[in-house]
């Protein structure tokens, strides 16, 4: 069992005792401990990097409170920190989808193979259609959900959303492998306005690892849905290589938010900062396990909270 950060840091500051301000050379060595924690808990170097050259300006010169010891202010600094840069500063809003628009609007699911696309697709679908979403701190009632595959490579992932479809009860529009994603978009879009749905999710095709005619393909979706969501779909359990996966879908893709699936794992939760740190976007839902009931709205406060341990 690892320590966490606070017992990490109470051992450094049994040596300073008695120190009234965080200074240069007094946070130096809790520092490095927060550096550590972080590696730990699966934060990609350079993010931790970043991110501990941000805590060392704002620590330093703080007064310590007389009821703290450096310790303890130092692990507010962090906690404070790392909220903020998951989104914590964006408040509630963050983790709202932009639903607002001229129906439907066009959810499109991206991210590697595995990552968990079409069990969130399944998920959020569930969460829409019983009204679970929260528009300006409101509910926005019941929305008349579509969802549909744009896989032509593997016949299983169709049938897979299906399933799924069947299971939170909300309409799935059949595809097939003999179709192009575009065709399966413009298809989508057509019978999703013709029908009145209000959103339309569209599942897409992962690979094993980022290929750029996987990106060329989503970007040509991407670009013909005009989605006002673009969710990147990312599994916790990747760790420090979530960080090269996030780079490249945001590179390739306008995202708007963040999936971290597989949160009820042992992920320390790393990844969230690393994702965030990348993509610039803000996480909106936390998987938390198989089941279609699994998912979440982000919170910033609690993922800090896993991270430092
Ligand atoms: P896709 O290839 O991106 O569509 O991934 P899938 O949706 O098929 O998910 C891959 C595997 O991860 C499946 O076995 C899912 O049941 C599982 N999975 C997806 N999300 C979660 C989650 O939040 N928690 C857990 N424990 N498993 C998940």
């Amino acid at each position: 069992m690892l320590d966490n950060l606070t017992q990490r840091l109470s051992r450094v500051v049994k040596t300073m005792r008695g120190e009234a301000r965080l200074t240069e050379a007094n946070t130096q060595d809790m520092l490095r401990e927060v550096r550590m924690a972080l590696l730990e808990a699966d934060v990609a170097l350079p993010v931790v990097r970043d991110f501990v050259a941000r805590v060392k300006e704002r620590a330093v010169g703080q007064d310590v409170v007389s009821s703290l010891n450096p310790g303890q202010a130092l692990v507010g600094v962090v906690h404070k920190e790392l909220t903020a840069l998951m989104g914590g500063d964006l408040g509630a809003d963050a983790s709202e989808l932009s639903l607002a628009s001229q129906p439907p609007a066009v959810i499109l699911m991206a991210g590697l193979q595995g990552a968990g696309k079409t069990t969130s697709t399944g998920k959020l679908a569930k969460w829409l259609s019983e009204g679970g979403h929260l528009q300006g701190g409101r509910k926005t009632g019941k929305k008349k959900v579509l969802v549909v595959s744009a896989d032509v490579y593997r016949p299983a992932a169709i049938e897979q959303l299906k399933t799924v479809a069947a299971q939170v009860k909300v309409d799935f529009l059949p595809t097939n492998t003999s179709q192009k994603p575009e065709d399966i978009g413009r298809q989508a879009l057509d019978h999703a306005k013709r029908h009145h749905y209000d959103v339309l999710i569209v599942d897409t095709a992962g690979r094993l690892g980022i290929d750029e005619n996987m990106m060329r393909e989503i970007r040509a979706l991407h670009d013909l849905l005009t989605p006002v969501e673009t969710l990147f779909v990312v599994d916790a359990m990747q760790g420090q290589d979530a960080v090269n996966v996030a780079q490249a879908f945001s590179q390739a893709l306008p995202l708007t938010g963040v999936v971290l699936t597989k949160m009820d794992g042992d992920a320390r939760g790393g990844a969230a900062l690393s994702v965030r740190h990348v993509t610039g976007k803000p996480l909106k839902f936390v998987g938390l396990s198989e089941k279609m009931d699994g998912l979440e709205p982000f919170h910033p406060e609690r993922m800090a909270q896993r991270i430092l341990g």
